[in-house]
């Protein structure tokens, strides 16, 4: 028997943070105290009126049986109140939302629902490796839109070959950006609006960080543009604004066309989400938001913490108006970022995610993650300013 793989699978790029996870188990087996900056996904507990919510959802036998493909109509209407009110886009339950098991998997399957093979989607770079990676397993070619720092971490549309706008189906955006933090104005909504008519790509913009954001800064949704719904749609999730990333719930509006492609990947799948989590997504969407400000308190106090005491021990650094990532640049004297993110494991007992693992163009930085208690991050602090 020989155990081949579809090519689709041995074409996705290799796990380069199999290395770290190595020196990372070793450094403990020896004893050093690790503080793992590495991790995007919140330390804080989900806020208990969601988890008391699910326990009586959890209750009740309707809720035990299969959930309906597009979701419960009620978790359907909290959402498109929610980004009513706190997006001010006004959403037809019906048609222009879909709820989803985690946005990872509504960002998955509409690769599957639009690419045929051959195809190609514009992916940014440095990225969250799903767009990359869905565009290959649905046989297609990611074409990559550099993300560089002279350009505010923001694809230049214009250096786009006009030959592959032409072909390109899907193009991928996530703003807040993780990993680099960084965020984009409505002007620039605006363009990849334009772009997208102009050359017919679908835009899929991916949103699970719009509610966490510091120093008064709103972050737009896409749709809140002229015309985006015609050309896209936005993923958004209830895991980083209400700390529920292992509870898998999400959800995409705007196009009802393109919500209905990724419905009919979808149907054929997975069977949707489970019905009490929904309920407790309810609970999270409808109660009171005070949980979001709470959580962004905690953020924002990590965040200048990190950046001051990354700023003494000599790095230079963004202080970010959104996401809970730090991108760091990799001082000089180190040729790449796996070189430094290795040096602070191994000298510090600090794991960070090298800047190459979101793709090439993540190269000379590294991310830091604020999921980690502050007085953890000020030990790691403390440990890298000794270090440099
Ligand atoms: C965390 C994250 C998601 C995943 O969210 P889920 O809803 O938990 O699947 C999607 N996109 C980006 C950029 C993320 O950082």
């Amino acid at each position: 028997m020989r155990y081949r793989y579809a090519s689709r699978i041995t074409r996705l790029p290799p796990y380069l943070f199999a290395e770290i996870d190595r020196k990372r188990r070793e450094a403990e087996r020896r004893g050093i105290d690790v503080i793992d900056l590495g991790i995007g996904d919140p330390d804080l507990p989900t806020p208990s009126h969601i988890v008391a919510a699910l326990c009586e959802a959890a209750k009740d036998p309707s809720n035990h049986r299969y959930p309906s493909y597009e979701g419960m109509q009620a978790f359907r209407e909290a959402v498109a109140e929610w980004y009513l009110s706190r997006k001010h886009v006004r959403l037809d339950p019906d048609s222009e939302v879909l709820t989803l098991i985690g946005s990872k998997e509504g960002i998955a399957h509409s690769a599957i629902a639009f690419l045929n093979p051959g195809d190609s989607a514009l992916v940014p770079d440095p990225a969250y490796p799903v767009y990359r990676n869905a565009t290959i397993m649905a046989d297609s070619v990611p074409v990559t839109m550099p993300l560089k720092a002279d350009n505010e971490f923001k694809p230049d549309l214009d250096a786009i070959d006009s030959d592959i706008a032409r072909v390109a189906k899907l193009m991928f955006l996530n703003y807040p950006n993780n990993p680099t933090a960084a965020t984009a104005d409505i002007d620039f909504f605006k363009s990849v609006v334009d772009f997208a008519y102009e050359h017919d790509v679908i835009v899929l913009h991916d949103n699970p960080y719009s509610e966490l954001t510091f120093d008064g800064y709103e972050a737009p949704s896409f749709l809140a543009v002229k015309g985006a719904k015609d050309v896209g749609i936005e993923f958004n999730s209830l895991s980083k604004t209400y700390n529920m990333t292992g509870w898998r719930i999400g959800f995409a509006v705007g196009n009802s066309e393109i919500l209905n492609g990724v419905k009919g990947v979808k149907t054929n799948i997975d069977s949707g989400a489970f019905q009490a989590v929904q309920v407790a997504g309810i609970a999270a969407l409808r109660g009171s938001q005070e949980c979001i400000s709470a959580n962004l308190a905690v953020y924002r106090a990590r965040r200048d913490v990190m950046v001051e005491g990354l700023r003494s021990a000599g790095l230079s650094v963004n202080k970010p108006r959104a996401t809970f990532y730090l991108w760091v640049p990799i001082p000089d004297g180190f040729s790449s970022s796996i070189e430094f993110s290795m040096f602070l494991l191994e000298r510090a007992g600090v794991v960070t995610t090298p800047g190459i693992g979101f793709g090439e163009y993540g190269e000379g930085f590294i991310r830091i993650s604020l999921c980690m208690d502050v007085n953890r991050l000020e030990e790691a602090c403390e440990r890298i300013n000794a270090l440099l």
